[in-house]
């Protein structure tokens, strides 16, 4: 569905992503995990067109998107829940998930977009008319997951959804994730907490210094012994 052939991402002289080749079926939650300046965020920037490729090309769906501007990528389906969430704090829960609607264009769709998304994050129905910075971490977390689902995606892009949450938040954003995805949306995830990661994707890529050094079956994965020492902290 998504199609990664040979992409370059650089910032001037820093070249941050080298000859990245991936792909992610219709099906599939794909993980990226890697260190801190992997170049994971900017793989994720390459696809929704927020930085432009320096060499390479994104097709999606069976058309190439690498030329697109970012509003276009959005509306033909891809959508990018950034890192550190990026929600409006001074408009409510409510006006936040509805400006995640403003490529939908018929109302009631947008009702049922905003139903679908209360039934899958009950405290967001809660917290309804509460200013999105009032939220805590977990639940900003929901809020911006939530807002991408409003766009009715056809492939959602995480960026480090585990960021900065207690544990027990992550496993229940882990849990909506897989919930989300059973639901029949693709989703690419790219996380530092590579336990997390692995455990609620199908495959996954290790990117080292902007390059893909391992990939295959999640399952395999965690039990590969580099991805257990270098990436699940063990000896
Ligand atoms: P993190 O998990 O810390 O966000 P990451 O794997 O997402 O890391 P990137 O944010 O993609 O990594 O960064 C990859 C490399 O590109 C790093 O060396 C980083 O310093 C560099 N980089 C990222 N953004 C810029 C920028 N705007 N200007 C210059 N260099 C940048």
């Amino acid at each position: 569905m998504l199609e990664l052939s040979n992409i370059e991402v650089a910032y001037g002289d820093i070249i941050a992503v080298r000859k990245v080749s991936m792909n992610i079926g219709a099906l599939e939650v794909v993980a990226l995990i890697g260190n801190n300046g992997a170049g994971k965020t900017s793989i994720l920037k390459a696809i929704s067109g927020l930085h432009p490729l320096r060499s390479g090309s994104i097709r999606f769906m069976g058309n190439r998107i690498d030329n697109l501007p970012v509003h276009k990528i959005a509306a033909r389906g891809i959508i990018h829940v950034p890192e550190g969430r990026k929600i409006f704090s001074s408009l409510t829960v409510r006006e936040n998930l509805v400006m995640g609607a403003y490529l939908v264009r018929d109302r009631r769709a947008i009702v049922r977009e905003l139903n679908h998304v209360y039934d899958l994050f009950p405290i967001l129905r809660q917290r309804s008319s509460q200013p999105g910075g009032t939220l805590s971490g977990g639940e900003q977390q929901m809020l911006a997951i939530g807002r991408a689902l409003m766009a009715q995606p056809k492939m959602l892009l995480l960026d480090e959804p585990s960021l900065g949450l207690a544990p027990l938040l992550v496993d229940k954003i882990a849990e909506k994730i897989v919930e989300i995805a059973a639901g029949g949306l693709p989703i690419l995830l790219v996380e530092q907490n590579a336990k997390i990661a692995l455990e609620i994707s199908q495959r996954a890529y290790v990117l080292e210094t902007g390059a893909i050094t391992l990939e295959g079956r999640s399952r395999e994965l965690l039990s590969n012994e580099t991805v257990r020492k270098s990436y699940l902290g063990e000896t």
